[in-house]
């Protein structure tokens, strides 16, 4: 029945009958399902056509229209034009392939309603439960604690601002940076990510204080090079604060030696962040955990249930070694966020762990993954990767036509079709041309980067749906059109 106020309008969101949103939302999940089950007969991704833009240049709607017809504009003219990552053959940057179970976490998360800033809910138990399951598949000890976030790059911010704040040497938190006795440096690879850029900039300390660490042949932190930036800044007066290991670089997932750098830390009484935004879930990985050994000793870590947890976006998490740290980064009190002895508020609030206060229920869909699965299914999927990727590095060894620029520690793949008397600029012309088409004609998703200055294609293995029929359908493509292109590109890099 139709819900009204006095003057006979309609007085809340909710539909007006509930038959025709139970009618549309059933065929939504039965076309989710048909397309995830569908996935590996259609293209990865699909070049958008002016026409399907132009869908969305239409004008503020002011009036209602009908779920249905909504529904409808979603089928034809989003979904079709998705970014692919769930199609068994995307290999592009490093991100997850999605879960159905996920997908329904969060549907129910949003139905729900729970607001994750606080609350005796079963929302928190659930939250502090996920948390506490983290910690333990990071091999984090008791004390320790975790938030989760929107990914990755919120989990450094927050890693970073708890050792930047623990390392200050005042209480940063009240006298800001002006009271810092002594500068502070932070260390990391020339392989980091772009994100803790971002956090040092954030943090007050500026770019210019994150050292970047040369890395050797397998793209790895030069340790020496490490303990020679550190003597040079206490020469200078300036206090070594943090330094940045990563389980797992974006360009070749390399893995930083974190037992070697832990022992540095402690030798120098230095904070140790990890970023395993892409290697710290190998720790659950049965034959894979040995690659990130010492990434338990870590002050803080942040990680990524988006990528090789294929949590659908966005989810990560930081787990911070000293839980009282933790909270005195962040916790601020208010009058109307009082803790209360009973009723709502009898608990402590989530907000004193992260930046923001209103945080959406994302540990539910980790729950429901995480219980419907078993973490041993998540370990087994990420070894096959690890094995994925030794199995195509074999193949590109074997083949004449291919290179492979950079040693394979995990799971990502970079490499080249080189087929010899070819320059650098032709080199890289093809290669790029070879990357274009596969993404264009929807075969497969590989992404490009540059190593060394040597641009390569780069095949990312965080994916459960990837059989190796594929990556020997990508390296076929590869190959074929390599031959074909070199051919006719010949005369023109002569
Ligand atoms: C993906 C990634 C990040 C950033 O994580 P987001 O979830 O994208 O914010 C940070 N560091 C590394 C090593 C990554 O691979």
């Amino acid at each position: 029945m139709e819900a009204t106020d006095r003057t006979g309008e309609r007085d809340s969101l909710d539909p007006p009958g509930w038959a025709e949103f139970r009618t549309v939302a059933h065929a939504a999940v039965d076309d989710a399902i048909a397309r995830i089950s569908g996935l590996r007969d259609g293209p990865v991704w699909q070049p958008m056509p002016n026409a399907a833009r132009a869908r969305f240049r239409q004008p503020l709607p002011v009036a209602p229209q009908p779920l249905a017809e909504v529904y409808a504009e979603v089928a034809e003219g989003v979904l079709p034009h998705a970014m692919g990552n769930v199609h068994p053959r995307f290999f592009s940057w490093y991100m997850g392939a999605g879960d159905l179970t996920g997908a329904l976490g969060d549907f129910l998360a949003a139905v729900d309603g729970s607001n994750l800033g606080g609350g005796d809910t079963a929302a928190t138990a659930v939250d502090r439960q996920v948390t506490g399951w983290i910690c333990q598949m990071m091999g984090f000890p008791e004390g320790a604690s975790a938030a989760l976030v929107s990914g990755g790059s919120m989990a450094n911010i927050i890693g970073l601002t708890a050792a930047r704040n623990a390392m200050a040497g005042v209480d940063l938190r009240h006298e800001g940076l002006d009271a810092l006795p002594q500068p502070l440096a932070f260390y990391a690879s020339d392989q980091v990510h772009s994100c803790h850029k971002k956090a040092m900039n954030l943090l007050g300390l500026g770019l210019n204080a994150l050292r970047r660490v040369p890395t050797d042949a397998d793209f790895r932190m030069d340790l020496a090079a490490l303990e020679g930036l550190i003597a040079d800044d206490l020469a200078r007066g300036i206090r070594p604060a943090c330094v940045i290991a990563t389980a797992g670089t974006t360009n070749t997932g390399s893995v930083d030696d974190l037992n070697a750098v832990a022992d540095l830390c402690r030798r120098h009484g230095i904070w140790l962040h990890v970023d395993g935004c892409i290697g710290a879930l190998l720790a659950i990985a049965p034959r894979s955990a040995g690659l990130v050994a010492g990434m338990e000793r870590a002050d803080s870590l942040a990680m990524d249930l988006h990528k090789w947890l294929h949590a659908p976006f966005d989810v990560g998490c930081v787990v911070i070694r000293d839980r009282r740290l933790h909270r005195e980064t962040f916790a601020e009190e208010a009058e109307y966020l009082e803790q209360a002895e009973r009723g709502l508020a009898a608990t402590e609030f989530l907000h004193h762990y992260t930046l923001e206060t209103t945080r959406s229920f994302r540990a539910l869909k980790l729950w429901m993954m995480l219980k419907h699965h078993g973490v041993a299914r998540f370990g087994a999927l990420i070894d096959r990767n690890v094995a994925q990727a030794r199995h195509l590095a074999d193949r590109i060894k074997a083949d004449p036509r291919l290179e492979l620029l950079a040693p394979v520690a995990t799971s990502i793949v970079c490499f080249r079709y080189n087929p010899g008397e070819m320059d650098e600029p032709a080199l890289d012309r093809l290669n790029h041309e070879i990357l274009f088409q596969l993404q264009e004609t929807g075969i497969a998703a590989p992404s490009g980067t540059t190593l060394r200055g040597r641009f390569c294609l780069r095949v990312a293995l965080c994916n459960h749906r990837t059989q190796l029929a594929d990556l020997d359908l990508l390296l076929d493509e590869v190959c074929k059109r390599g031959d074909l292109e070199s051919r006719t590109a010949a005369p023109r890099s002569a």
